[in-house]
């Protein structure tokens, strides 16, 4: 029964996202709508017409285009092709990810969802394909720019590893990070930080008409916007506008999630993780509510399908060879969040999402408790 509706973006919590989503049937359903909008689309051949729902209990979730004769599900053409998660655990993983400032580490994902690590870790690279955003608006107005470099100290490695090329930044990664005021924020992993590498990110992802505010880096220098200069060796780190305090939160946030989460950004994958903690911090998207975040996600990760080819060259050596991760129910029998749901159904009002409403709203709809306690029934009174 939908008690009321509520139109301004909410912000789900664990416990609701499991409860409108118990299972693969209710994300599954919920992903066609996001994706379809009640019309299902071949993603071989992109025609809408003559789709058929297969009706046989064992192909529950397939459809069969009588264009070019081939069945497919609504993960064909995602990052959750061939994944042997469930996808209602796909959205809790993607809910966790994205609200986790800092991100999260695959261990600790492993233990939410209850699958092992090295499927969590698999998991986790398909998501930040999603994360990724080739097509962003030219950041425009003022906009910061300032490198940070990531990997491991020169001293910590092994003497056959070592560079020995000089000291600070050297055996580490660069990364270019352009952030408008207000606005998005852009990282890039450079192959160097020379002048000509730099300008050429700055030209392609940066209004010509921007105010850019850098360094005194050199690369920065002769460069085709109204550019102001910091000076950070003599602490002039206000000097009217001319900071990079804006940049500098993104580097801060990155950095936090590279040493207290991560631990470790290998540089075959820092991109993804560059782009994860980017997108996360992106205007539209701390301005959505959990769902929209969720959907919008949904969205963005149609076509981009990562394999396990495509990640293998970067791959540790314990991965299996030959493709997909199989899920282990409850190694060990931990206790999962979905063991707890499973242990105390649900007893409160709770959150459902109506996709028909054209303002994506979020209806509370009352769920019958089976039992009450007197613990319970005393907290009622309160
Ligand atoms: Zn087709």
């Amino acid at each position: 029964m939908i008690k009321s509706t509520i139109s301004k973006p909410i912000t789900f919590s664990v416990y609701d996202l499991m409860g409108t989503f118990p299972n693969e049937k209710t994300a599954r359903e919920h992903f066609e709508k996001v994706r379809w909008k009640g019309q299902p689309v071949c993603p071989r051949c992109n025609s809408n017409f003559r789709q058929y729902a297969r009706k046989s209990p064992e192909r529950v979730g397939y459809f069969l285009c009588k264009n070019c004769g081939k069945e497919y599900t609504v993960r064909t053409g995602t990052v959750f092709e061939r994944s042997h998660i469930p996808l209602h655990k796909w959205f809790l993983a993607m809910h966790l990810v994205d609200d986790s400032r800092k991100g999260i580490s695959s261990v600790q994902l492993s233990k939410a969802l209850g699958i092992i690590q090295r499927s969590s870790w698999f998991l986790q690279q398909r998501m930040r394909e999603t994360f990724s955003d080739g097509k962003m608006n030219l950041l425009k107005n003022e906009v910061e720019a300032d490198e940070a470099h990531f990997g491991g100290l020169e001293k910590n490695k092994h003497a056959s590893k070592k560079l020995n090329a000089g000291r600070g930044a050297v055996g580490k990664t660069p990364v270019l990070g352009i952030r408008e005021r207000n606005g998005n924020v852009k990282g890039i992993v450079l192959k160097d930080t020379s002048a000509k590498t730099i300008q050429g990110e700055l030209n392609k992802w940066v209004d010509k008409d921007a105010t850019l505010y850098t360094d005194e880096h050199s690369a920065y220098k002769n460069n085709k916007f109204n550019h102001k200069t910091v000076n950070h060796s003599t602490k002039e780190y206000v000097n009217n506008k001319a900071h990079t305090n804006s940049i500098e939160s993104y580097w801060a946030l990155l950095k936090r999630g590279h040493y207290g989460t991560h631990y470790h950004f290998s540089p075959k994958h820092l991109q993804r993780y560059v782009d994860e903690f980017a997108y996360r911090l992106n205007d539209n998207n701390r301005k959505r509510g959990s769902m929209e975040k969720l959907d919008a996600l949904l969205i963005k990760s149609t076509g981009k399908r990562l394999t396990y080819n495509d990640l293998k060259n970067s791959q540790p050596t314990y991965l299996k060879e030959n493709g997909q991760y199989e899920m282990i129910k409850s190694v060990l029998k931990k206790v999962t969040l979905y063991n707890l749901m499973e242990n105390a159904p649900l007893n409160k009002s709770v959150k459902t999402y109506n996709i028909n409403n054209s303002k994506d709203v979020l209806a509370e709809a009352k769920v019958e408790k089976p039992e009450t306690n007197n613990s319970e029934k005393k907290a009622n009174l309160k």
